[in-house]
């Protein structure tokens, strides 16, 4: 079954269109109730160098939902955001992720990075640096290992607020992504007021860089981009030998995809990494 096999995909639950409104509501209760439980678990997705070694994962949260099953967090994630959940989900997030690079590295395996995506109310909350420092400290995590996904869009709500997070964050050792990148309303001028690590290039265009040569170039473009801001260059979605293969002659840094992983629970991640240590 794909629980004795960890890097096997959960067939995901997708809500049908037109969900009646007890089915909302059902969720939502559900949800609620999900929240300090044992229902959510992160996955790791590992981010692999050009030199085919290990850079990192990402986390990626699943709800294991009662009844129903692993539900993938586009299914979830918004609704938590609404309800004002996502705060306190988050911060089980960053201390999971906090406990498995420490389990890592006192299982000897190293300091392995993770990355953790955040939401819009973690990035408008001034509470979030002291947290994640006394995190950090509790579990003795270096600089630069533990990392933060976060979008443009994110940003919107409250710019000065989520500048000034990012910067006390990044003082702190934390090292920051921007995801998505191309896809939001990308403003150049914020581009440099961030202090960011990393650009993750959108999926979309991942996907066409090896059809397109319009594409390819997009990449080249963009990997230049970042290299001048001192910032590296994550690819998303790498699905196939010939993207790869495209996106390292377009100069980028680091690879994410199915081509090389899928996301897979801790123990699966764990064997993958001592397979390769
Ligand atoms: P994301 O951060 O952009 O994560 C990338 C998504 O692409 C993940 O979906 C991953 O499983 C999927 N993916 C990775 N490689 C490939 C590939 O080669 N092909 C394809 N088709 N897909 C690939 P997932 O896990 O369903 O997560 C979706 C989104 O949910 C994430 O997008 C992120 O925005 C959000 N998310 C995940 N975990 C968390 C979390 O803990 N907190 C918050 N706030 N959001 C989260
Ligand atoms: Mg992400
Ligand atoms: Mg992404
Ligand atoms: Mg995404």
């Amino acid at each position: 079954s794909a629980k004795d096999n960890g890097r096997d995909q959960y067939r995901f639950y997708s809500p049908e269109l037109g969900s009646t409104v007890a089915r909302r509501v059902e969720l939502e209760r559900d949800l609620r109730a999900a929240v300090g439980s044992t229902e959510f678990a992160l996955f790791y997705q590992p981010k692999m160098r050009r030199d085919g070694s290990i850079a990192g994962f990402e986390a990626l949260i699943r709800w294991n939902r009662p009844g129903v099953g692993m539900v993938a967090p586009d299914n979830f994630i918004p609704l938590a955001e609404q309800l004002g959940l996502l705060l306190h989900l988050g911060r089980w997030v960053i201390e999971q992720a906090c406990r498995q690079i420490a389990a890592w590295r006192d299982a000897g395996l190293g300091t392995i990075p993770i990355a953790v995506n955040l939401s819009t109310s973690q990035l408008t909350s001034a509470a979030l640096p002291d947290y994640v420092f006394d995190l950090m400290r509790e579990h003795r995590i270096e600089a630069g290992c533990l990392e933060m996904e976060l979008t443009e869009s994110m940003m919107m709500s409250d710019p000065d607020l989520a500048i000034a997070i990012l910067h006390r964050l990044r003082g702190g050792g934390v090292a920051l992504s921007i995801d998505d990148f191309g896809t939001g309303f990308s403003s150049m001028s914020y581009l440099r007021q961030l202090p960011v690590n990393y650009l993750k290039l959108d999926r979309s265009f991942v996907q066409n860089c090896a059809v397109d040569p319009k594409d390819a170039d997009l990449c080249a473009g963009i990997m230049a981009l970042a290299h001048k801001l001192d910032m590296h260059v994550v690819a998303e979605g790498v699905e196939t030998a010939e993207q790869h293969r495209t996106l390292t002659d377009c100069d980028c840094d680091l690879f994410q995809g199915f081509l090389f992983s899928r996301p897979m629970s801790a123990r699966a991640a764990t064997e993958f990494l001592q397979s390769r240590h």
